[in-house]
């Protein structure tokens, strides 16, 4: 694609950015046949190639930009199947990090949304105080008629049973390993994740030491930082990075660490990318770098270790289990096949759903923020899935697990290797 930023434009060094990355783009549309968005409208401006062409106009006009350019700005819900899908290999995640934080700085969004946005980035980050106003949603529930439309769907997202806050993550620990130990890791223990299912940690932890291998927790890494990140509030996605980055710092510094755990997905991808985030920042490029290249999603993790070691086998197998590919894992960390390949190992009959490539309208807090899209696009998932026919859903992500969850029986694949292995069925409530 052709641009025309001025020499004055390009001194900027995120403009430099975008402007090769729009430069890769050679408009063969190849990427809006994949894009969940552009699948459900049909209108060009909900596509990947009609985005970068906005986002464009955006960088190089800011003064002719419309507010129809941030609408279809935030109906994208950062799935990166269209990067899965460009042969040219455009960084649309990367461009629609610069191109939104444009949008916010020459069209400022209403106090509503921006109050929206901000309560998010102060609850959700923190599982204590995401714990704590899930279990006042049933109080919050009975004034839902006077609310505004966004705190209605805030409230419709969240679950009605509210379990235990999962303890893994509260304090810095190291869980030894079952077997003399070979190998030590940090786990990210995520925030909303361990509000809403303290068993996939359980699982990780329970499944790597069998393994043999040390895992160690830091309690000031609280979160990721990825859903601060896509909402546009950025001191606080940094100062979840930072502490992150710090802590884990020392742990590497004191040796002997293989590699960062993420078995969030969502949480895999921003951390994988803390490399370019914090690549001029002076106090942490290093060291960001140094944790993305060590980051490995729990499945890629497991696809190092002797795994068939712990599984115990049965007769006939375990049934079929169907595999959902979240976006974040498949698009944004390249990891498809491999979950599926430890569930067989595993012993599971495992089904693919028609139309894997496509979001089931989590994508962080989306579901929150453009209810309307996410509903479609979960009901589209939902209905793929059930035709797979099999009793369980295996996923590698909460949110996708949350937003299906309440239709079936969704658990993290985590789970279903530490069934085989020995632990507790998935569907326990640990
Ligand atoms: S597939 Fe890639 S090169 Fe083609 S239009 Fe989409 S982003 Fe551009
Ligand atoms: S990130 Fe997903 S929704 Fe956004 S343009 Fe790409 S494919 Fe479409």
């Amino acid at each position: 694609m052709q641009t025309h930023f001025t020499e004055a434009q390009l001194e900027d060094p995120q403009t430099r950015e975008a402007d090769a990355i729009l430069r890769k783009c050679v408009h063969c549309g190849f990427c809006t046949a994949t894009c969940p968005t552009y699948v459900l409208t049909g209108d060009e401006r909900d596509s990947p190639r009609g985005r970068i062409w906005l986002m464009r106009e955006l960088l190089e006009s800011p003064e002719t930009v419309s507010a129809d350019t941030g609408f279809h700005l935030d109906r994208c819900l950062g799935c990166q199947s269209c990067m899965t899908t460009c042969p040219s290999g455009v960084d649309y995640a990367h461009l629609l990090d610069i191109g939104r934080e444009r949008m916010d700085a020459v069209n400022k969004r209403s106090v509503a949304d921006r109050l929206m946005r901000r309560l998010l980035a102060i609850v959700i980050p923190h599982a204590e105080r995401f714990h704590l106003m899930m279990r006042l949603g049933g109080v919050a529930r009975l004034f839902a008629p006077v609310l505004p439309a966004s705190m209605k769907a805030a409230l419709k997202k969240m679950p009605v049973r509210v379990g235990r806050l999962d303890k893994i993550g509260s304090k810095t620990v190291t869980f030894a390993a079952r077997t003399q130990s070979r190998r030590r890791v940090i786990l990210l223990a995520g925030c909303a994740q361990r509000a809403l299912d303290p068993g996939i940690n359980a699982s990780t932890v329970r499944v790597l030491g069998k393994l043999g291998v040390d895992v160690t927790v830091r309690s000031e890494s609280y979160c990721c930082g990825a859903l601060a990140h896509h909402i546009g509030e950025g001191d606080a996605a940094h100062e979840a990075m930072r502490a992150n980055l710090l802590a884990w710092r020392e742990e590497i510094e004191a040796g002997d660490i293989d590699a960062i755990i993420t078995n969030a997905s969502g949480c895999g991808t921003m951390v994988k990318d803390y490399g370019h985030l914090a690549a001029g920042d002076p106090e942490l490029a290093d060291i960001a770098a140094t944790i993305s290249a060590m980051t490995r999603d729990i499945t890629e993790y497991l696809g190092e270790l002797p795994l068939e070691t712990i599984i115990q086998q049965t007769k006939g197998g375990r049934g079929p289990v169907t595999y959902h590919s979240a976006c974040s894992l498949q698009h944004g960390q390249s990891v498809h096949d491999l979950p599926m390949q430890l569930l067989r190992l595993a012993g599971f009959e495992v089904r693919q759903p028609l139309e894997p490539h496509l979001c089931c309208g989590s994508a962080g807090v989306y579901n929150i923020l453009q209810p309307e899209m996410a509903d479609k696009l979960k009901a589209r998932k939902l209905e793929n899935l059930g035709k797979a026919g099999a009793p369980w859903i295996a996923a590698g992500n909460i949110g996708c697990i949350q937003q299906l969850g309440d239709a079936l029986p969704v658990r993290h694949t985590i789970r279903f290797i530490d069934w085989a292995s020995g632990g507790p069925p998935p569907d326990d409530a640990v």
